[in-house]
Parts: C-alpha cells; sequence; structure tokens
C-alpha cells in the first residue's frame, strides 16, 4: 500500500517530536487524516502505522510502540532499527561527551536498580580516554541529557527515559552479555524499573504495569518461572497522562 499525504505527514510530525504517548499519537493520527481529506477510522491506528513501517524499514526506521516502565502508558516513538552506535546522538554531543554517556550506560546496567548516582557518573569524568571533562562541563552534561530526554534524573540519580529505551534497544543488545540485559518475562521488552523473583536460581523480572496486568486474573501471585510465590506488592500504579515521558 502506497503513502498517502496522511501517513506522510505523521512521519514528518514524528521526526520532529521523536516520542509521544497515546492519546497524542490517537489525535496525531486523527489530524493528519483530515488535514489530508483521507479515511479515517478512530480505532485503526495500529494499521496506519504498519503502512508506514512497511515503508520505513528498508531505510532502517520504524515506529516502535513501548510502555512506560512507572504506569504503562503506551508511547510510539520513530527509532533507527540498525542502532548498534550511538548514531542518534553523535550530532548533539561531542566524543567525550558520548563517552560520559557510555560509562553512564555501564554504571546503569551494571546496578540492581538500573541508576547511576551523580557522584559515580561525576567520578568517571575525570577518567575519559576521549578528553576529560571537568566536574562542572560534567554537570552540564547532565542537566542537558535530561533536558534531551536520554536521561531522567530522580533525588540525584540517574536512569533511562523511555524514549532512551527504545531508541538503545539494538545498541543495548549488541554491547551487552545477557546476563547484564533484563527482560520482562512477560512484554519480553527490555526491563530496567522491574520486579525480581526472589527465587536465586530463578531470572525472572517483570514490570510493574506488566505485574498487575498478570497477576490481575490470578488467585494466587506466583512467579511465571519457577512457581514460587511471587514476593513483591502488586500495586495498580496510576497512568500521569503528561506529556513528558518519564
Ligand atoms: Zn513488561
Ligand atoms: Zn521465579
Amino acid at each position: 500500500m502506497a503513502l498517502g499525504e496522511g501517513h506522510q505527514r505523521f512521519i514528518q510530525t514524528m521526526m520532529v517530536r521523536g516520542i509521544v504517548n497515546e492519546q497524542d499519537a490517537k489525535t496525531l493520527h486523527r489530524h493528519c487524516c483530515e488535514v489530508h481529506r483521507e479515511h479515517y477510522v478512530s480505532d485503526k491506528l495500529e494499521e496506519f502505522i504498519q503502512v508506514i513501517n512497511s515503508k520505513l524499514e528498508p531505510m532502517n526506521m520504524r515506529i516502535r510502540t513501548r510502555s512506560s516502565e512507572d504506569d504503562g502508558t503506551q508511547y510510539f516513538a520513530l527509532v533507527n532499527t540498525a542502532n548498534t552506535e550511538l548514531t542518534r546522538m553523535s550530532s548533539d554531543y561531542a566524543d567525550n561527551e558520548l563517552e560520559l554517556f557510555r560509562r553512564t550506560l555501564d554504571l546503569i546496567m551494571t546496578s540492581d536498580s538500573s541508576t547511576a548516582s551523580s557522584t559515580d557518573i561525576l567520578n568517571s569524568a575525570d577518567s575519559l580516554q576521549t578528553r576529560k571533562l571537568t566536574k562542572s562541563a560534567a554537570e552540564c552534561l547532565l542537566k542537558r541529557l535530561v533536558f534531551d530526554d536520554w536521561l531522567v534524573e530522580k533525588r540525584g540519580d540517574y536512569s533511562l527515559s523511555t524514549r532512551c529505551v527504545m531508541e538503545m534497544e539494538p545498541y543495548i543488545r549488541t554491547m551487552y552479555d545477557e546476563e547484564q540485559v533484563k527482560v520482562c518475562s512477560v512484554c519480553h521488552c527490555l526491563a530496567f524499573k522491574c520486579q525480581i523473583c526472589a527465587n536465586p536460581l530463578c531470572t525472572v523480572k517483570i514490570h510493574y504495569p506488566c505485574a498487575v496486568k498478570y497477576f490481575k486474573k490470578k488467585p494466587i501471585q506466583k512467579c511465571p518461572g519457577c512457581s514460587e510465590l511471587w514476593p513483591n506488592k502488586v500495586r495498580e500504579c496510576r497512568q500521569s497522562g503528561s506529556q513528558r515521558h518519564r
């Protein structure tokens, strides 16, 4: 199927915005069809995006969907599927800035909580191989990475934003060992903020919103891997519905 003008407008908007939540994607879908007087069916967003993806795939691009790890809100992002390097960032950041971002990613990937403290990040700014960054330059860089929506900061701890995870998934899966790459046992996406089975022989991890969905109809909460009682509290998370995708 050929791309209509509505599809093209949708792609252009996604190129500018990078990531939108489900509500905004639905509004954009409607807007694109109406502006170009194309047939619009409100519950056909998925098909609309499939048509777009069939044309983008030969160019190694794709509109990918993913739920936020905090509240399960669905997001849509335009990503580079062949992204085994930090290509998307390389035009905006200098070599030593990218090196510090990689160090931050290393800290996040090797931490149980999938976060990196500002102290640890700033300490590694001293020993960069490309060119070392001063403490204040590194602090500015962290602010920029948050502003550009690659990192999220909470009380001095940094984690990856939803957009970053969507964009960096091929890179992360290429660069890190299987034991370091945590995957949710329910949705099979990368898992950073998640619940972990207490059985030391079991590797099951589940996102908080996925745990809510998975255990909802189960009379007893048992691990889907080892069948031991699930040790974590499973609570409904409130959807923020906000524009920011944290
Ligand atoms: Zn999940
Ligand atoms: Zn288990």
